[in-house]
Order: structure tokens, then C-alpha cells, then sequence
């Protein structure tokens, strides 16, 4: 299966494509390289599908309207849901006032600082902070907690004592804010068209360019070398894989940084993800289906387990252009471990993907489509290893996954790392997994190599204070 048929079927919940606040980040990326994509509002980000009688609760457009809804599922809890995700609005506004560039800077962070004081002390209060932790501050119904764990696994793959307070404030708040708004043509085209623009504006991008080893001389990252022996040299050499992979594969040999060390004792590698992308003939489903579905049948107990709960997204009925008359696309898709998909000869392999999919499709059948077995016109099964080979992720994982309760987001490296020259970025750095969250992370490390090599103001002394504090703040957690 291409990369460019995933991307292209995806229908991610992807916000921050709107004009206000500065959380705007893929807007204001796109603004960067002179592009502007049109969009398609969603009025409802998810539709849960919950034990306990079936559960349902949609996730509308509007923040007022999600509240009404969950609170006359939870009457006796109206005081605790309007706490808890009270305090989710205070961080996300604090989030959004600042000008999110780099952390690890210290002149842009004191600056901000004096500018923001209160939203600054507000951040950084709940910096060590897991929402379970604040949720049950708030809330007793362990019904209403299972629900907001399954809110937090959507954006984490874990539960909600374990997903740190400020990145489920970032989800949970900026789907209202503004709204989840879909990019007509399918979300592959946010990534083809920054490409165009930075082409535009003088870029090369070199394509199918296999990153093998990160070239050091004397300790220094200095260039890459790339499967086919072209070596290529810079200034700045800044890694976009995982930093599992930018350690134990484009450094292997190197003895391995204590940060990294840090790292890997405080996070693991989260499993990866079994991906069903279906044709399916449209009068298989409802006229007022949803776009975006999580389900999770029987019992609550089952959230986290390998193939537990299903993800679905039907972009097509945002976005009908992108099938044939008549039809639409599910990209459905469950938690999945590499370990069950490897050492399988290539015909058990394929059999092993068409059972795993046909039990996930039954599964939809009975809860939400019946006749959708039936009804398939096209499909292609993609598995961990279908992540691992065309991501070039270790284990094709999802991401970083706290190994027991992390002291929020403490411990996430940022993007500056011990080899000098070198950074790491994308969802193994602060602020960890999603589109916004990373987008977020490449700012920051454009700011930190600006400041690094002349482009924004430095000061040498700080920076070594401020590195050292933020080193030390990471042994805690
Ligand atoms: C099924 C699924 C659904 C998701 N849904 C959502 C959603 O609805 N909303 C949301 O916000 N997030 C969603 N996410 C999460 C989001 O996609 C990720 O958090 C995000 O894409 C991670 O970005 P990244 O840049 O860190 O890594 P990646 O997206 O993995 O990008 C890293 C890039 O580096 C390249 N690379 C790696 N190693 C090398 C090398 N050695 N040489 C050359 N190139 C290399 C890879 O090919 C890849 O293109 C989803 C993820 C999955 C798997």
C-alpha cells in the first residue's frame, strides 16, 4: 500500500487550520510559504460509542452543545464536567495567548514571562500534571471517568491518569475552538502543499532520500549519509525520526546520551496501529452518520488492549469528492503490536491481515452497519509493519507511552539534544504525539537552530542556565 494512498484516505482530526488565536499552527505554516487550504467545517469531531447501555456521546462542533449533551448523560456530574474541562480552557487559553516559540530559549521565554506572567505561572502549574489525576479532583461517576479516559486515549493511545493535563487540554479544547476543519481533497494535501510552497520559496526537498547515518566529526553532527552512499553536509542536522531511531539506528555504535538514557527509562514505545482502508457502497450507511466514530463495545476494561477499540473515520461524508459516485471510504483502525506480525511468511501474513480485518469489520457490523461486510467494494489492510517500513518508525509505533504515571510532561525532551549540531523534532519530543503537537515541536526547534546559528537573538550564559535547569527538571520525573 503507498504512503500516498494512506495519506490521501486519512481523514485525521486535524484542527488548527483556522484563522484565530496562535494555536493556529498549520495556518500559520501554510501563511509562511504563501499557501491557504480550503476546508470543510466538521460539526461533530467524535461520536463515542461507550459500554454501559450503549453509551453515545458526540463531540460537537460547539463547546456549549457538547456540555449539554455529556451533562444530560450525567446530570449529578454537571459541577464536575464544567470543573474539569473549566481547567482544561484555562490552560488551552493560556496556551494560545502566548507566541509559542522555542522553550528551551531563554530570552523569548522571559520575555514572554513578563509580557504573560499569569498565563506563564498557569502553565507551568500544571506542566507536571495528569488529567486523570485533576479529573477525579473533580468528578466521582466512574462511568463519566471512563469517559474521559477513552477522551484521552483518542489523543495518547493511554488512559487519562497517564496523559499529561496540558496535551489533553490542547485536544480537548482546540476541537471547539475554532472547530476540526477538513481539507477538501483529504489531509495528505497539508503536507503537498507546504511542500510547493517551500519549493516556491527556494527549497530543495530530496524524495525517496533513506537517512542511513548522521555523519560526526569530533562529536559534532556535521551531515547524513543516505542508503545509496550520497552524503550531504550542514550546520544543523535536525531528525524528524523518532529519537528511538535517530539514537539506536542513525547513531548506532554511539554510546547512547544520558538524556537519552532518561528518556527511554521514563517512555516506551506505544503499539502501533492494524488499518483497514474500505470502499464500501453508501446505502450501507445511515443518512446522519457521523464522519468520526470511537467505539468500544462491551466493557470499559478492553480501552487499552491490542484490538480493543476501533477508530473510524468516513471523510467522504465531509468531502464526497473523494470516491466515486455512490460510494464511500472507511479508514477504520485498532491498536495493534508488531510482535503479533512479525516472523509470518508472506501467505500466513496476508491471511493473518484479511482474518485480524474481517473480525473488526464484523465487530462494526454488528454495533453501528449491518450488511457492511457485504457492502465492500475495495479493501487494503495495513499492519505495524506497513507503519515500521514506510514511516520508518522502530516497532511501527505510534509514539511515546509513559512506562508507569509520569510527572506530566517533565520528562519530554525538547529538541536540542547532548550531540552538538544535532535536534531532534516531531512527536518523541515535547509536546509528544498528534498533528498540532508536533507542529508545535517543529516550531520550536526552528526557533532554537534560528537563535543557534545568528538568525534570532542568543545569550550564551542563559542558555547553558536555562539547559541545565531544564535537564534537571527531567530527572524528576
Ligand atoms: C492511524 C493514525 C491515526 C492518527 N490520527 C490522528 C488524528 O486524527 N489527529 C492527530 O492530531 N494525530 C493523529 N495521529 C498522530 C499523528 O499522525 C502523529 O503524531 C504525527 O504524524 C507524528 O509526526 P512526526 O513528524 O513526529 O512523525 P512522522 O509522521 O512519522 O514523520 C516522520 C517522517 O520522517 C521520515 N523518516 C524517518 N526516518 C527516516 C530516515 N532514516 N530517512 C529519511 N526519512 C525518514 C518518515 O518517512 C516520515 O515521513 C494518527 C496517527 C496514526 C498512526
Amino acid at each position: 500500500m503507498g504512503i500516498h494512498l494512506m495519506l490521501a484516505l486519512l481523514s485525521c482530526l486535524v484542527s488548527a487550520i483556522r484563522e484565530q488565536g496562535n494555536l493556529n499552527l498549520i495556518t500559520q505554516a501554510l501563511k509562511a510559504v504563501g499557501r491557504k487550504m480550503e476546508v470543510i467545517p466538521d460539526p461533530t469531531t467524535v461520536h463515542f460509542h461507550l459500554p454501559n447501555d450503549d453509551l453515545s456521546v458526540r463531540i460537537h462542533r460547539e463547546y456549549d452543545d457538547f456540555i449539554t449533551e455529556l451533562t444530560s448523560k450525567f446530570p449529578h456530574e454537571k459541577e464536575g464536567i464544567l470543573g474539569f474541562y473549566g481547567d482544561c480552557w484555562k490552560i488551552f487559553n493560556s496556551l494560545n495567548s502566548l507566541e509559542l516559540k522555542s522553550l528551551e530559549e531563554p530570552i523569548y521565554l522571559f520575555g514572554q514571562f513578563f509580557q504573560k506572567p499569569l498565563e506563564c505561572l498557569t502553565l507551568a502549574s500544571y506542566l507536571p500534571q495528569n488529567a486523570g489525576a485533576i479529573a477525579r479532583k473533580y468528578i466521582k461517576d466512574p462511568q463519566l471517568l471512563s469517559f474521559i479516559d477513552a477522551e484521552c486515549f483518542i489523543v495518547s493511545t493511554v488512559n487519562a491518569l497517564q496523559t499529561p493535563m496540558i496535551n489533553a487540554s490542547m485536544v480537548l479544547c482546540d476541537r471547539h475552538y475554532g472547530g476540526i476543519n477538513y481539507p477538501v481533497g483529504g489531509v495528505g494535501g497539508i503536507a503537498k502543499s507546504l511542500a510547493e510552497g517551500l519549493v516556491d520559496h527556494g527549497s530543495d526537498i530530496l524524495y525517496k532520500a533513506n537517512v542511513k547515518s548522521i555523519i560526526l566529526d569530533d562529536g559534532k553532527a556535521v551531515g547524513v549519509r543516505l542508503a545509496d552512499g550520497r552524503e550531504f553536509f550542514a550546520k544543523t542536522i535536525i531528525s524528524n525520526a523518532t529519537r528511538w531511531d535517530t539514537f539506536g539506528k542513525l547513531l548506532k555504535g554511539e554510546k547512547l546520551p544520558k538524556e537519552e538514557e532518561n528518556f527511554q527509562k521514563v517512555y516506551v514505545k506505544a503499539p502501533s496501529f492494524l488499518s483497514i482502508h474500505m470502499g464500501v457502497k453508501a446505502e450501507v450507511l445511515p443518512p446522519d452518520t457521523d464522519c468520526h466514530h470511537f467505539v468500544l463495545e462491551d466493557n470499559w476494561k478492553n480501552l487499552e488492549e491490542p484490538y480493543g477499540s476501533i477508530f473510524l473515520s468516513i471523510p467522504t461524508i465531509l468531502d464526497p469528492s473523494l470516491a466515486p459516485d455512490g460510494r464511500h471510504i472507511l479508514h477504520i483502525f485498532t491498536t495493534s503490536s508488531i510482535e503479533d506480525w512479525e516472523g509470518l511468511p508472506p501467505k500466513e501474513y496476508e491471511a493473518k491481515k484479511e482474518e485480524v480485518a474481517a473480525e473488526i469489520i464484523q465487530r462494526l457490523e454488528k454495533k453501528l452497519f449491518p450488511g457492511l461486510s457485504s457492502s465492500i467494494t475495495f479493501k487494503e489492510v495495513g499492519t505495524p509493519r506497513t507503519h515500521r517500513r514506510y514511516l520508518a518508525r522502530d516497532k511501527g509505533t505510534y509514539g511515546p507511552m509513559p512506562r508507569g504515571t509520569p510527572k506530566g510532561l517533565l520528562g519530554m525532551p525538547f529538541n536540542t539534544t547532548a550531540i552538538d549540531g544535532l535536534y531532534c523534532v516531531g512527536d518523541s519530543c515535547f509536546p509528544g504525539q498528534g498533528v498540532i503537537a508536533v507542529a508545535f515541536s517543529g516550531v520550536m526547534c526552528a526557533h532554537r537552530v534560528a537563535a543557534d546559528i545568528g538568525i534570532e537573538k542568543k545569550s550564551r550564559v542563559l542558555d547553558v542556565g536555562l539547559l541545565g535547569i531544564l535537564g534537571w527538571l527531567r530527572t524528576l520525573a
